[in-house]
């Protein structure tokens, strides 16, 4: 079944780690934004853990080129650099930081105008912090939250509708994930770094986004 999308006046994208906006939301924050619907980014994580040990890429040098990974990709949906935030929490011990993780969930989703539809990850996505930040998306009078999928990559999410994407829009999409460079191969010196393979690429731009409508508490 389709994803009906409606007519919110703001959508909100809660992001685990710098990417996560991408990988689940590209096309539809293609659309919207091109309808002038006000878009606002919420990355939960400072997205510190994937390369911890780069030489090349210390720490700051990471957090640094993630932010702005995910500011040119948004700019380029015509997403300013201002209404993208980063709550900068540890990046793999959100679990430790779940209140502060509520509490900037729930600011960001009062800063914008109902009716809001708001994307969080999905309850029993694989990565732990994705967890955290789905236990996050509370609801609140006007919002609208839709869970979407990320790990495993391609995961099926149960429930879920669709928003077909069109080969222009796949294209873009794909191409938007493989910017994330830090997390697409660009740093080899941290054996234990993460980077996305291939396959996870081809199914992170699958020719459609998903969406599930959420249980919230
Ligand atoms: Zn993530």
């Amino acid at each position: 079944m389709r994803a009906h999308v409606g007519r919110p006046r703001a959508l909100l994208v809660v992001a685990p780690h710098p990417d996560d906006e991408a990988i689940a939301a590209h096309a539809l924050i293609t659309r919207l934004a091109r309808r002038g619907t006000r878009v606002a980014i919420l990355v939960v994580s400072d997205g510190a853990a994937s390369h911890p040990g780069s030489r090349t890429w210390p720490r700051d040098r990471l957090v640094h080129e993630r932010r702005r990974e995910t500011r040119r990709a948004m700019r380029r949906l015509g997403v300013a650099a201002g209404a993208v935030t980063f709550l900068d929490l540890p990046d793999g011990r959100l679990a430790e930081r779940a209140a502060s993780v509520r509490r900037g969930v729930r600011r960001a989703a009062r800063a914008l105008p109902a009716p809001l539809l708001a994307l969080a990850p999905s309850d029993d996505d694989a990565h732990p912090d994705h967890r955290v930040v789905a236990a996050a998306a509370c609801r609140a009078p006007g919002v609208r939250w839709w869970r979407y999928p990320v790990w495993p990559a391609g995961q099926r999410l149960r429930g879920a509708r669709s928003l077909p994407l069109s080969a222009q829009e796949r294209l873009a999409k794909r191409h938007a994930i493989r910017g994330y460079r830090t997390q697409a191969g660009r740093i080899t010196d941290d054996p234990t770094g993460f980077a996305m393979t291939r396959g996870q690429i081809a199914a992170f731009s699958r020719p459609r986004e998903l969406f599930a409508a959420a249980t919230t508490s």
